[in-house]
């Protein structure tokens, strides 16, 4: 579903993505994480092609997203991409948030939209919200809206980075629990998070990262258990230095 072969990123003189070459398959869950700058969201961000890169290529879903010629716009409508700040229009309802795209770039009828999208408001928990504005919605809300928004056109990945970051603690489970669902669906994902717990339990593969590189790939319970290089074990041992006295099993 998405290939990355030897992608290099600059950021000026600053060389933010090396030499990055990883396959996900159709229903794979993925998720990165890595220490703070160390190039996660600039990697998933590529993916979407809210980046440019230097070298390398990036297909997704089968188009080569650094193509001459790629209407990037549509391209971009057709990948789900949740950012860790909501980004709703505030001036429109939950539910004209959702059918807005629909309506716009794919020109569905108004009423078959709104149908559609009532149907994902309800799938995220959210169906007697659909009529409030973003500011009348707590953060978790708002964040599942935006999860219901992006799945409005039917995308063949969902990409999120770091959606529950911006999230009060105790609102965090809900737009977790919404995120496992879709991975239980089959879906395709790639996800951004520090929710270490929500990686051991949900994905299929860990990518850790660090300056740039990917270090380490493993399954959840290698890396978190066994992690291969010295680089994740002392990234385990730093985030898990506030959880002293909590075993592995407990992640
Ligand atoms: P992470 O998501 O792992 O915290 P980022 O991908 O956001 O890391 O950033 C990786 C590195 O690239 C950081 O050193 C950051 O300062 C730098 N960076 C990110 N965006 C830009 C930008 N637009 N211009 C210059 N440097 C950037």
């Amino acid at each position: 579903m998405i290939h990355l072969k030897n992608v290099d990123k600059w950021y000026g003189d600053f060389h933010a993505l090396s030499d990055v070459t990883f396959d996900i398959a159709k229903g794979e869950v993925i998720v990165i994480c890595g220490p703070s700058g160390s190039g996660k969201s600039t990697l998933i961000r590529t993916l979407n092609r809210l980046e440019e890169i230097q070298s390398g290529s990036i297909v997704v879903d089968g188009q080569d997203i650094h193509e001459k010629g790629l209407d990037v716009n549509l391209f971009r409508s057709r990948i789900g991409f949740v950012f860790q700040q909501f980004n709703l229009f505030p001036h429109l309802t939950a539910l004209q948030n959702c059918t807005l795209a629909l309506t716009r770039l794919k020109h569905v009828a108004k009423n078959d939209a709104r149908e559609r999208c009532m149907g994902l408001l309800e799938r995220v928990g959210l169906a007697d919200k659909a009529h409030s504005f973003p500011a009348q919605l707590s953060g978790g809300q708002q964040q599942r809206v935006a999860i219901a928004r992006a799945l409005a056109m039917s995308p063949p990945v969902m990409l999120f980075d770091e959606p529950t970051s911006a999230l009060d603690p105790e609102m965090v489970g809900e737009v977790l629990q919404v995120i496992k669902d879709l991975a239980q669906d089959g879906m395709t994902m790639v996800c951004v998070t520090h929710e270490m717990g929500f990686a051991r339990e949900v994905c299929d593969r860990v990518v850790f990262m660090d300056k740039g590189m990917i270090l380490d790939v493993a399954a959840p319970d290698d890396f978190f258990c066994h992690p291969d290089h010295p680089r994740a074990r002392k990234f385990l041992a730093d985030i898990l230095a506030p959880m002293a006295g909590v075993s592995c099993d407990l992640i």
